[in-house]
């Protein structure tokens, strides 16, 4: 392999290439679009558009594509290559600058959740120069925002973007009270650790459930899960060391910043995790992450499961979005620095999270839902579905203090007082130990750890951006009109901890008694995917989006009408494979086993004199099984039927949940069962250990 520094990045047509490769001129009318979000003009796109093919001729490219991200969640991409046909039946390559700038794909077959039915069924893709082009596959790739005719978001990245504008018009306001007249923009910054399971090719292959839906709908246990607690962070096997090496190569030539990697909880599990960067950059990175991670995954005869819970009984996989805001002159907001000045500064960007995390604890929720990650949040693995916020001891009790305007610490006798008093620094160690918390301060940024292992992080940082650049601007609308800004802040600070404190929650997450807690504390607790998507169109919700410019009513309603509808879809695929799978499958295994038991216990009778008792008792309880299986996959049957009846999405999902859902269930549990009678020979798929183990 060529050294790391020589490979990274060189996929990518980057600052470096730019200065490089553009006239002085127009790299610097470039730079000022990338970072100030200024109109480019055609004539310099042309520019651009031309050095960027050339660029990416030389590396072998025929193709270019306008890459974007469809409410689908994935990513897509239509190819269309440079050639141009010339005199002599040649042709040459050829790209300009309103090829780069804008394309137009049909967008007749993305979800647009009734965009569509109201407005043009045509769509168009729009450059995001704020993310770099790169190579994939001999295509380059154009990162783009996508959207109708009409101007309406059809995809995850626009959103994203108008967030981050959003979030950085509010906290500008704030920061210049603060007195910081050089800050002229602010980034959110993310940095998402991704959770994956690998398993072999060939085994995958014989399970129609994992094919058809990436999880395993029947399964009994294994005998060995990760009840020993020897897997994480355990020794890394060859073929899964071979397979991260391939994966940093690609991810690195892509200028991913791949840092760290281990095995995780559960067997055959797994995570990576990058390096942060800017928000809208990390989610591009993330969705190429896990793109990648699928395809290095089939070059090792392995599959890369990004379910949310490929197994029942053993961990499932999430996604920590790591997650703070800097400004253009480098600091990190969450950092609560070392002198008074800094630390007040610190405080109100923390009551802004806090207020944000209490006052839109159902967007935080509804950001996550999915029906895989319903199998996680709540189920004593991952958090709980439960929005709160972790602090630790230390910066509790100081907010606690300030609130009661009492002495922190043994050498401290003067009272807490903000913008006078320097904040003891936080040891790093003391605010990571709680890994139960939905939402934990880490020292110098938030860690969200609902979010699902296969969504995209768009949608949660969207939803968090929003929140907190609503509170930003009720602080900021308070104390622009304040004529004593320090006792005001003072003021603000305190009534905003007083106000929101009941979503601070250092305890055991996992912990039954924090469910009751948590309702005496009035907080939601919303349990699955459609009980929290009802909340998405709440009054208070549809404001804030339309007042930071975030989504219009109308697109918030499309993304209820997509979200319930590719839960139910999912929902629907999964009993219908549960379906297939015990008639072809599970049910003819168990008749011909019962048959053979029948026959021996016969063959014995006839002869006399033979203990037939192992026979004869399997047989009543193999019998009794696919009896039971008969009746729950029928009942399945009729539930998914009766759907037929309902027609609004948010109906029919919750349908899915309270009438299918709980079928599917009872049916896994007989089977599963049934499995424990049955010998490996007869059994038709490959079990749990089989697959846990899969990779040697
Ligand atoms: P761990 O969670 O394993 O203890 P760290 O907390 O050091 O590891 O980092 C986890 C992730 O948080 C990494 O992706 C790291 O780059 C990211 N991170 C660190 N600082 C920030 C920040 N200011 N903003 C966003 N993400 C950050
Ligand atoms: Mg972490």
């Amino acid at each position: 392999m060529d050294s790391v520094t020589s490979i990274f990045g060189e996929n990518v047509f980057n600052e470096t290439v730019m200065k490089a490769r553009l006239p002085k001129e127009t790299f610097k009318q470039l730079m000022k679009t990338i970072e100030d979000g200024e109109k480019l003009a055609p004539t310099v796109a042309n520019v651009v558009a031309n050095a960027m093919k050339d660029w990416a001729i030389e590396k072998g490219a025929t193709h270019f594509t306008h890459w974007f991200q469809p409410l689908t969640g994935t990513t897509a991409e239509k190819h269309d290559s440079f050639i141009t046909p010339s005199s002599e039946g040649k042709v040459i390559m050829e790209f300009s600058g309103k090829e780069l700038v804008q394309g137009e794909p049909d967008a007749s077959s993305f979800p647009s959740g009734g965009i569509r039915a109201t407005f043009e069924a045509r769509g168009y893709t729009a450059w995001d120069p704020t993310s770099y082009a790169f190579i994939k596959d001999g295509v380059l790739c154009i990162p783009t925002a996508f959207c109708s005719y009409t101007g309406e978001a059809l995809d995850k990245k626009t959103p994203l973007l108008r967030s981050m504008q959003a979030i950085s018009k509010q906290a500008v306001r704030v920061l210049h009270l603060f007195g910081n007249p050089d800050v002229t923009s602010v980034k959110t910054t993310v940095g998402p650790e991704q959770e994956y399971f690998l398993v072999d090719k060939a085994v995958w292959e014989k399970r129609e459930d994992l094919i058809f839906t990436g999880r395993t709908l029947f399964g009994a246990k294994s005998p060995k899960g990760q009840e020993l607690e020897d897997h994480y962070f355990g020794m890394i096997k060859p073929r899964v060391q071979a397979f991260m090496k391939d994966l940093n190569e690609e991810l690195w030539k892509l200028g991913i910043l791949a840092k760290t990697e281990h095995n995780e909880v559960a067997p055959a599990q797994h995570e990576l995790a990058p390096i942060f960067t800017t928000t809208n950059i990390a989610c591009d990175h993330n969705q190429l992450t896990m793109e990648l991670m699928k395809k290095v995954a089939a070059k090792h005869g392995m599959v890369c499961l990004l379910h949310e819970k490929p197994f029942a009984g053993v961990n499932g996989s999430g996604k920590h979005n790591n997650w703070s805001i800097s400004t253009n002159t480098g600091k990190n907001l969450l950092d609560p620095g070392a002198t008074p000045e800094s630390n007040a500064q610190f405080l109100l960007f923390l009551c802004a999270v806090i207020k944000a995390v209490d006052e839109y604890q159902d967007l935080l929720r509804i950001s996550v839902a999915s029906a895989g990650n319903d199998h996680r949040l709540g189920a004593n693995e991952a958090p709980p579905a439960i929005v709160s916020m972790f602090l630790g001891d230390e910066l509790s009790e100081i907010l606690d203090c300030l609130e009661q305007g009492k002495p922190y610490g043994s050498h401290e006798k003067e009272k807490m007082q903000i913008g006078v008093t320097v904040l003891p620094d936080f040891n790093k160690d003391t605010t990571d130990r709680n890994r139960t918390s939905p939402f934990a301060f880490t020292g110098n940024k938030f860690e969200f750890r609902m979010l699902g292992s296969s969504e995209s992080v768009a949608c949660a940082n969207v939803f968090l951006n929003t929140a907190v650049a609503e509170e930003l601007a009720q602080f900021a609308d308070e104390l622009e009109k304040s004529s004593d800004f320090k006792g005001d802040l003072h003021k603000l600070i305190l009534k905003t901890i007083k106000e929101h404190k009941r979503i601070i929650f250092n305890g055991n997450g996992y912990d039954d008694s924090w469910v009751k807690e948590a309702e005496k504390r009035g907080l939601l607790n919303l349990k699955s995917t459609p009980e929290a998507l009802a909340k998405i169109l709440d009054e208070k919700n549809v404001k804030v989006f339309e007042k930071h410019g975030v989504y219009s009513p109308v697109e918030l309603k499309s993304r209820y009408e997509i979200h319930n509808e590719n839960y139910s879809k999912i929902i629907n695929i999964e009993a219908l494979t549960m379906i297939d799978m015990v008639k072809k499958l599970y049910l003819p295994a168990g008749a011909k086993y019962a048959k053979f038991l029948a026959d021996s216990v016969a063959v014995k009778k006839s002869i006399g004199g033979a203990d037939d008792s192992y026979e004869a008792d399997l047989l009543k309880k193999v019998s009794a099984l696919t009896g039971k299986i008969y009746s729950e996959v029928q009942k399945l049957e009729k539930a998914v039927d009766g759907v037929s009846k309902l027609s609004a999405a948010g109906e029919i999902a919750l349908y899915y949940r309270k009438e299918v859902f709980s079928v599917m269930g009872t049916l896994r549990e007989a089977v599963d069962e049934l499995e424990g009678f049955l010998p490996s020979s007869e059994w038709p798929v490959p079990s749990y250990g089989e697959l846990l183990y899969s990779v040697k």
